[in-house]
């Protein structure tokens, strides 16, 4: 396929904030030296993508293509590209270029980048141009925001990996999660369980806790020790001051103070659920016990191929929901009622 033929390529893209997604052609920028063209096969269904296409964090640019799971198989080439060749297995994530010299983007945290990262979509890139994401058949990236799928890792289930897999694994290896640490994941969705599968394959004891019971057996396979709901006052008493590390996938505001109550001395709450509306918490619920409050954000280039590398080493991907796009609509409902058994995956052919 040559760069003539995909400058225009169909996409499904929010024509307005909550409108529902709909069909519609794009046009991607001719291949660039240092580019690579990529032929989507799987794009993953991220619950920022349905924040973002609600408008729920604000500022954002329509229409939209969301995206940013994005696993495919590399098209063509530019001149100037040595690492990647057509017919290598590829994956995209959140972010498609950064400054490249500031300090966090040289420690090989670009998501951090001072200058902020252009991100795959809903973003501004150098050229002034708003980025489109990858509810499309084709995208032309740069390289070195390109990551190679190992072999042993099936595409579809592992789109899923470029965002919600490094998002789980970032914090849970910045903040030691291994042998003889007690983790608890929030939330098993999308993020949370890939947190499950990450944390317990690090060796930590895993805890989910979720809002209902509705999902302990597939906690338990996904490879949790414990599965608690939140919706159960006891959970709280039972818990109090058992974790090192918590991390909450939760897209909604949680009430911080009753989930501190649950990390021991020197214990972590990690934030990546990214809610529209602000938290607030009681500063006492830090003192007692020195606790660390955080955020995290998804994770650099480097190290998200070495996530995939050790999601390969370990035969760990998402449990998916092949859809077809016209279903897309009715999947970001589903993700609303969490009710998604982990992740809606995207066939980018029915596109
Ligand atoms: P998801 O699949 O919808 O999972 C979120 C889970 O949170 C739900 O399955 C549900 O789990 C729980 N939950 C939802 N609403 C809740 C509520 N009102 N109260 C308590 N629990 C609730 O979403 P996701 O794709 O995993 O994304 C989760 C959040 O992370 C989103 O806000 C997303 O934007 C954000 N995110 C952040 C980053 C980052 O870099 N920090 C990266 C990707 C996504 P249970 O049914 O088990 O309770
Ligand atoms: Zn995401
Ligand atoms: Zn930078």
């Amino acid at each position: 396929m040559t760069t003539q033929t995909v400058t225009s390529v169909p996409a499904y893209a929010a024509p307005a904030a909550r409108a529902p997604l709909e069909r519609t052609t794009i046009s991607r920028r001719p291949v660039g030296e240092h580019d690579v063209l990529i032929e989507i096969k799987y794009a993953g269904i991220c619950h920022s993508d349905i924040h973002q296409a609600r408008d729920g964090w604000g500022e954002g640019t329509f229409p939209m293509v969301p995206g940013h799971e994005i696993a495919g198989i590399v098209a063509e080439v530019g001149p100037g590209v040595t690492g990647f060749a057509a017919g290598d297995r590829v994956g995209v994530g959140c972010m498609v270029d950064s400054c490249r010299t500031c300090d966090n983007c040289r420690a090989g945290l670009e998501q951090y980048c001072s200058d902020g990262p252009v991100y795959t979509y809903n973003s501004t890139d150098r050229g002034g141009e708003t980025t489109l994401g990858g509810y499309s058949t084709h995208i032309v990236v740069d390289a070195a925001y390109t990551v190679r799928i190992p072999d042993a890792l099936p595409l579809d289930a592992a789109a899923p990996l470029l965002c919600a897999g490094i998002t789980l694994y970032s914090p849970l290896v910045h903040w030691k999660a291994g042998p003889g640490k007690k983790i608890a994941v929030v939330g098993l969705g999308g993020l949370g369980h890939m947190g499950v599968k990450i944390a317990h394959a690090l060796g930590a004891e895993v805890t989910v806790l979720s809002q209902s019971l509705r999902k302990r057996d597939d906690g338990i396979r996904l490879g949790a020790d414990h599965y608690y709901a939140t919706s159960d006052d006891d959970t709280f008493k039972q818990l109090a001051g058992s974790f090192d590390l918590i991390i909450s996938t939760v897209s909604a505001p949680l009430p911080l103070d009753r989930y501190l109550a649950l990390l021991r001395t020197d214990g972590a709450l990690v934030n990546v659920g990214a809610p529209e509306e602000p938290v607030s918490l009681n500063v006492f619920s830090l003192l007692a016990g020195r606790k660390t409050l955080a955020g995290s954000g998804i994770g650099g280039i480097r190290e998200t191929q070495e996530m995939l590398d050790f999601c390969a080493e370990h035969g760990l991907a998402a449990d998916i929901e092949l859809i077809p796009a016209d279903r897309i609509n009715e999947a970001y409902e589903r993700v609303l009622a969490s009710d998604v058994r982990y992740r809606f995956v995207i066939d980018t052919a029915t596109i």
